[in-house]
């Protein structure tokens, strides 16, 4: 028998559309959410995913700002330009889509974006309200996974939880989470040892290691609930993840697919933070 199917695409579109209702009551109130969007050089994923963010946007009725910069842009120049972005009352998000150059230093960019406004949860701020229960951003897809897993009611209460992946934009962020809603929490990376062992335990195992279809149903323990957040391409160029979906979906009870699983949850949760930050904004 197959795992139930976690449909991200059906919840996200769902999120949206509750998203798209709460604009046009901000609107009403005079409050029009904007998003700048800050893009430099030319590489070809960041501009599908600048595209993509700008279509959500106007599919909800953010107000979308683009900045198309040169990859010959100073790293000064795109600290003047946060910095414009941080002080302008219209502009309640920015994002600056990363990687950026080599030439330019991430973090600084990122440590120089004002908290209140950084929607990707990538602040140093933000990262730390999260380990300390703090309001702030959460990075958005660790809380596209919550989204998930609260809207296909599954409980976290209690559960043993384990994450396979400890990156600073997934796998921390995700631990933290379910520790928060009281999941017992076991974080995995290429250290450690026996993993299939570790993640036998897991009531929610959430995978983020980036090796296509890394994780078979030796990993799994009957009934378990599978969260893969890998995005990867298999020896055909087609997307997958870093779970053999074929082979787990006979063990697990849900399970997420990819595409259609994690991914469409990223660009749902901006749009949320986005709206968020319009209302403590303003
Ligand atoms: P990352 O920064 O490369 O981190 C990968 C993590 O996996 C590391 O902590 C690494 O351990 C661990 N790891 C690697 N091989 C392992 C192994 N054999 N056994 C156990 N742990 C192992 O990756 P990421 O940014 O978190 O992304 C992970 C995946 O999620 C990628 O496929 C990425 O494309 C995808 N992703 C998807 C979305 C989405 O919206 N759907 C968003 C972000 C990322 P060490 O720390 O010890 O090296």
């Amino acid at each position: 028998m197959c795992a139930k199917l976690i449909d991200g695409k059906k919840i996200s579109s769902k999120i949206k559309d509750e998203l798209k209702t709460k604009v046009a009551q901000l609107k009403t109130d005079g409050i029009h959410p904007t998003l700048a969007v800050v893009l430099v050089g030319e590489d070809p994923a960041s501009k599908v995913y600048v595209r993509n963010k700008k279509r959500a946007c106007d599919y909800i009725g953010i107000r979308s700002l683009s900045y198309e910069l040169s990859e010959k842009t100073t790293e000064q120049e795109l600290l003047d330009l946060v910095h414009d972005l941080n002080t302008r009352e219209d502009v309640h998000g920015i994002l600056v889509q990363l990687p950026l150059p080599g030439h330019i230093d991430e973090e600084k960019v990122i440590c120089d974006i004002d908290p209140s406004k950084d929607v990707d949860g990538f602040h140093p701020y933000s990262v730390g309200s999260l380990s300390i229960g703090k309001e702030g951003f959460i990075s958005c897809t660790p809380a596209g996974i919550m989204q998930l897993l609260k809207r296909s009611d599954i409980s976290i209460d209690g559960k043993e939880c384990v994450v396979i992946g400890r990156s600073n934009i997934v796998g921390k962020p995700i631990g933290l989470l379910l520790l928060r809603e009281n999941g017992t929490v076991t974080t995995c990376h290429s250290r450690t040892k026996d993993l299939p062992e570790v993640c036998r335990r897991a009531d929610i195992l959430v995978v983020a290691i980036g090796k296509a279809k890394y994780i078979n149903e030796t990993f799994i323990k009957k009934g378990a609930v599978i969260i893969d957040v890998g995005m990867n391409r298999d020896e055909n160029g087609k997307l997958c993840g870093d779970v053999d979906f074929d082979a787990c979906c006979e063990v697990a009870s849900a399970i997420t697919p990819v595409p259609g699983g994690v991914g469409p949850m990223t660009i749902a949760m901006l749009m949320h933070n986005c709206v968020i930050a319009a209302q403590r904004l303003s």
